[in-house]
């Protein structure tokens, strides 16, 4: 069969459109670089950035600030089912976790706690678009009002994160989950941000605190809650009884 010119530039097109499309998307997997940790039994830990990323040139806010800070995400999980807390700064590096655990534990269903609503704990949440995604109403209702900002990259600037994916399992201040057996509080503390979100796990005096700790050290974002945080915050404080904590993980 002849072709005639027009037609073979036509699949040429085509052709290195898909080769370009490709190598694209082999550079954004390559991309992905995580370190995997075994904490105990159920606990794994996610963690990327620091290292060679401290020099990173660019400014934007994943490779400009969260990498360079690093950034780590727990999951936890029993038979087939898996809780990741946080989806990481990209799609990209939430679909290697969810991976990760299809192929390593034959995990098959999956649910995400959020944290709270900053971008570097929530840009992976597409990956996780037909899954549970729970949250405070606080960290939905802020998501929500940002949304068209996150969306555009004017939030934190580029890179936007678009579709942005608000929380769809929603509770106020305390509920508790169970993973099989394993029973998760989850608590919101006006620490590092207002609708900050923590799970501790009574069986193993764990807390899990998202940003409320980081490097040892709290850093407040809604500062303008503190005071209003002290006064109200003690009287739930007392009950968790957190002097019995034996692990703390940011
Ligand atoms: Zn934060």
């Amino acid at each position: 069969m002849r072709m005639d010119k027009g037609r073979v530039w036509h699949w040429l097109a085509i052709f290195s459109l898909l080769s370009l499309w490709s190598l694209n998307t082999m550079a954004k997997e390559e991309a992905v670089n995580i370190e995997v940790s075994r904490l105990n039994d159920y606990l794994l830990f996610f963690y990327a950035g620091r290292g060679d990323a401290v020099n990173n040139s660019g400014e934007d806010w994943v490779s400009g600030a969260a990498m360079k800070l690093g950034i780590g995400v727990y999951a936890l999980h029993q038979g087939k089912k898996a809780i990741v807390y946080d989806t990481m700064t990209s799609v990209a590096q939430a679909q290697w976790i969810k991976n990760y655990l299809r192929k390593e534990l034959g995990i098959e269903h999956f649910t995400v706690v959020q944290s709270h609503w900053h971008l570097d704990h929530v840009a992976g949440n597409e990956a996780f678009t037909d899954d549970n995604i729970i949250g405070q109403q606080l960290t939905r209702d802020i998501m929500v009002e940002k949304k068209a900002a996150i969306e555009s990259g004017e939030e934190w600037g580029e890179p936007a994160i678009n579709p942005l994916v608000p929380p769809n399992v929603v509770f106020n201040k305390r509920m508790d989950i169970y993973l099989g057996d394993l029973k998760l509080e989850l608590m919101n503390f006006n620490v590092h941000t207002k609708d900050a979100n923590l799970i501790y796990i009574p069986k193993d005096k764990i807390l899990l605190c998202g940003d409320t700790l980081e490097d040892t050290i709290t850093y407040m974002v809604d500062i303008v809650m503190v005071k209003f945080f002290c006064r109200k915050s003690k009287p739930h404080l007392e009950k968790i009884s957190f002097s019995d904590v034996e692990s703390c993980s940011q």
